[in-house]
């Protein structure tokens, strides 16, 4: 069983106060923090086997390989993908889109043709289609959503034709914090031969993930989500996909051969690893994943539903306080957006801040979700392996306390 008291020992930061107060860190959605293994591995990568990969014939860089090759293996199993090959390494998941709008997009995505999405989307999976639908003058369609925060496959019939290319939807919502069906979209993309692309941003760092059995076509996440160091994302496909998709980027480590007017292309995965990678980041999201995988992924998704139960319980307790989204635990991951009656979310935020915890404030990414909600920002808490119920009571009585402030002087 997860236990978040002792795990928060591996954490360096959280012994740290903030004004003042001991620390409560309510924002992993937007990164979470990195346990001793993470910065060990970073240290010791850079203190004893630091050089540049693949190319050198010296045992530091042969060590070097190995490490980041290794990393590369240690992702692939944590997704239960088939083989290391179609584990890319990008710098984030908004590279990864991007990666697949221009590599596979530009050659798919022709006038006339329509990408579906979701209205739940942070600009990540919206902006990049944006841009290449605007080049090919192809159009985006949306899966609408419910009042309580939902996708509304019943739309789904009408919205695939014979014109969709390509479904990408969110696996959770980092606004909303809603567990997407995806394998449900899934399922009616691939009976009209459409392939799907998941964003996992959300997802992957919360629950177990396996793309066989989820059986997307490409998928995307952060390592700084989940333990891991900023400026590392992975873009995972299907190898047939990768296989007949052209480089995004070009330069040195993608190609096989280099003429003065033409080139030819490496065997996957570096044919989208272009010039030196963030070795170090990698190789200590390998020691990130090793991490969660000793934990085990249903202890988090377990840890992380108990303590959304108990927050939504809590929160919904103070008066003029609504949450958006699903009520329903099982529905959502560690996400809570929430609205509290005469204070704007940016207030709150700084008022929060003040008691030493950090939660967001804002849109969160995701202008045209908000716009549909009506709304201009929200404040978020969001949850993490090492976060706790007296930490969710923290927030509980530093919000009271934030309300009795502005009722005081309101009332002035
Ligand atoms: N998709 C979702 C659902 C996210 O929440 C985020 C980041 O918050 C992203 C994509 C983009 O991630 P990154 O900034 O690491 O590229």
């Amino acid at each position: 069983m997860l236990d978040a008291a002792r795990l928060r020992k591996d954490f360096p930061i959280l012994d740290r106060t903030v004004h003042g107060k001991p620390l409560v860190y309510l924002d992993s959605a937007a990164t979470s923090q990195k346990p001793k293994a993470v910065l060990e591995a970073l240290t010791r990568y850079y203190s004893e086997s630091n050089a540049n990969i693949h190319r050198g014939i010296h045992a530091l860089s042969e060590e070097a390989t190995a490490l980041y090759e290794g990393a590369r293996g240690a992702v692939c199993r944590f997704i239960g993908a088939p083989k290391p090959a179609t584990i890319i390494f990008t710098r984030n998941t908004t590279e990864a889109v991007n990666l697949v709008a221009q590599a596979w997009g530009r050659r798919h995505v022709n006038a006339g043709d329509e990408i579906l999405l979701t209205e739940m989307e942070h600009h990540s999976n919206l902006v990049p289609w944006q841009m290449l639908a605007q080049e090919k003058k192809a159009s985006l369609k949306f899966i609408p959503v419910t009042p309580d925060g939902r996708l509304d496959l019943s739309s789904l019939p009408q919205l695939m034709g014979p014109r969709t290319r390509l479904v990408s939807l969110t696996l959770a919502s980092n606004v909303l914090g809603t567990i997407n069906p995806v394998k449900e979209v899934q399922q009616a993309a691939h009976a009209h031969g459409i392939p799907v692309f998941v964003d996992g941003a959300q997802g992957v760092p919360h629950m177990p993930v396996h793309v066989m059995d989820l059986n997307c076509d490409f998928l995307a996440f952060s390592a700084h989500k989940m333990l891991g160091p900023t400026g590392v994302g992975v873009l995972y496909a299907k190898e047939a996909l990768l296989e007949e998709m052209d480089p995004f980027l070009g330069g040195g480590d993608m190609i096989k051969d280099v003429w003065l007017d033409h080139s030819t292309w490496n065997d996957l995965p570096w044919k989208f690893e272009a010039g030196t990678p963030n070795i170090g980041g990698v190789v200590a999201f390998g020691a990130a994943i090793e991490y969660l995988e000793r934990i085990g992924m249903e202890e988090v998704r377990r840890h992380e539903q108990e303590l959304t139960a108990y927050a939504l319980k809590k929160l919904r307790e103070i008066d003029g306080l609504s949450v958006h989204g699903p009520l329903d635990p099982a529905a959502r991951g560690g996400v809570v957006s929430f609205e509290v009656k005469g204070l704007h979310p940016h207030d709150l935020g700084q008022l929060l801040d003040a008691e030493g915890i950090a939660i967001r404030a804002g849109h969160h990414c995701c202008k045209p979700l908000l716009r549909k909600m009506g709304l201009m920002a929200t404040a978020r808490a969001s949850f993490y392996i090492y976060n706790t119920a007296q930490e969710v009571d923290l927030l509980v009585q530093a919000i009271l306390k934030a309300k009795e402030l502005f009722s005081v002087v309101a009332h002035r």
